[in-house]
């Protein structure tokens, strides 16, 4: 057996129903084997049983009080699970399917995208089973407080700096941060995502779906091809698919669907972005109202957005939504490219299909870096205690996601899987962490 696979066997018994955990380590392992065998030193330190292993898993109840006077628990998490590269770095997600595994998924993952990056910082996430959507304002407030009532004493602007994910932007950002400020004295850069007025960046909101759309248009671009003119098909309509839409919109793109947990919606003529800006960033509504202002357009309670014939697909909204049967829809459709928005929006077996039928696919660790990429930004601004323009961080984004496209890529080609950015990303994040792991000790 080799040694990646052993590592994943015992890895898995010994993290028993953390599904998505296993599901994002059987990915990426395999295809590491190759780095193994060319550096031997690295299986000898046990380099990839302390890499699955977190360094610190805090795990803390979330007491708070409801509308209507009732106390409500949740359950709160932060996975700090990579710092050799700098302060652990990743978002928070609060919806109620999260779990010990869905956070140990996301921060393995983060490990990697971070380093691809070329920033400063570790992997980490967190989140609790909290779901933000039917509550109001003063509910989220209660909860942000109590949730960060624990969690303060974990972070700090140099050891541990999260920010948003599902279901935590600029409202969730800013309670946690005056509670953060309240409870410690200290106005620092703890958490990333804030709003311009007190330390956030420029281009911070729109970082994760202008990424995506920058390399998609490199991975399209080195096959002599560009999203002129393309359709482009995109799940969500959360802050990463809004950011994509406009972006893949802004470079002669057709965007004809988004979706959220409810259905889908279809506009031939290209999605009316102002209209699902308005119902899902001013009023928090669901997607079907878009039919409210385009009554021309269609909505969907059933199938998959895949279904729609489309050049390019970019799925934002969350784990396993792209499966085996979205994948063949897409290469029936003549597809050329899947850029993934979203964590791990695609399963395995979806994932072969695109890549066996040379549909050109982008894993999200390098698709949808660019968030995570604007927050080291934003932390070196707040530590500079100066502001950089829209346009100089946009650039800076701009190079940061072809360089990440460059790796990977020639991590891919350079151990024999030329196009695979799975193994290119994947071989490309590690080789950075390995290094700093193993000048760094046994620890
Ligand atoms: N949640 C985002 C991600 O998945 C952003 C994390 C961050 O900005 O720290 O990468």
């Amino acid at each position: 057996m080799s040694y990646t696979s052993e590592v994943l066997a015992k890895t898995i018994e010994k993290n028993p129903g953390e599904q998505e955990f296993h599901q994002a380590i059987r990915e990426v392992l395999p295809t590491l084997q190759p780095v193994f065998d060319a550096n031997p030193a690295y299986q000898r330190s046990g380099l990839l049983e302390r890499l699955v292993e977190p360094e610190r898993q805090i795990i803390f109840r979330v007491p708070w009080v409801d509308d209507k006077g009732q106390v409500q628990v949740n359950r709160g998490f932060r996975v700090q699970f990579n710092s050799a590269l700098g302060p652990y770095k990743g978002g928070l997600r609060f919806h109620p399917s999260v779990k010990l595994g869905t956070i140990k998924f996301l921060g393995f993952e983060q490990i990697f995208k971070n380093s691809l990056t070329g920033q400063p910082i570790g992997g980490g996430k967190g989140g609790s089973d909290f779901d933000p959507k039917g509550k109001s304002d003063r509910e989220v407030m209660a909860f942000c407080q109590s949730f960060m009532t624990e969690l303060f004493r974990h972070i700090g602007a140099d050891t541990d700096v999260p920010a948003g994910d599902i279901g935590v932007g600029g409202r969730e950002i800013g309670f946690l941060y005056g509670q953060y400020k309240r409870l410690t004295g200290l106005y620092e850069g703890v958490l990333t995502g804030k709003d311009l007025t007190y330390g956030g960046s420029l281009t911070r909101t729109e970082a994760t779906g202008y990424g995506l759309v920058y390399l998609v248009s490199n991975m399209l671009e080195a096959k002599g091809q560009d999203l002129n003119g393309k359709k482009v098909v995109i799940s969500g309509s959360g802050n990463v698919a809004i950011y994509a839409a406009e972006k893949a919109a802004k470079l002669g793109a057709k965007v004809l669907t988004m979706s959220d947990s409810n259905g889908w919606i279809f506009d031939g003529d290209g999605i009316d972005l102002a209209a699902v800006k308005e119902i899902k960033e001013v009023r928090r509504g669901r997607i079907r109202e878009y039919l409210n202002v385009r009554p021309k357009a269609e909505y969907h309670e059933e199938g998959l957005v895949w279904s729609v014939p489309c050049d390019v697909a970019l799925p934002c909204a969350t784990q396993n939504e792209l499966r085996a049967d979205g994948a063949r829809l897409l290469v029936q459709n003549k597809c050329v490219a899947v850029g993934e928005g979203a964590n791990m929006p695609t399963d395995i077996e979806g994932t072969e299909i695109l890549q066996q039928n040379g549909v050109l696919f982008a894993p999200g660790k390098a698709a949808n870096a660019g968030g995570v990429a604007v927050s080291a930004l934003e932390m070196s601004q707040n530590s500079m205690r100066l502001s950089w323009t829209f346009d100089e961080v946009d650039e800076k984004l701009k190079g940061i996601m072809k360089n990440i496209y460059t790796q990977s890529s020639a991590a891919a080609e350079r151990y024999g899987a030329k196009d695979n950015l799975v193994l290119g990303a994947n071989v490309a994040g590690f080789l950075k962490v390995a290094a700093a792991m193993t000048l760094q000790g046994i620890v």
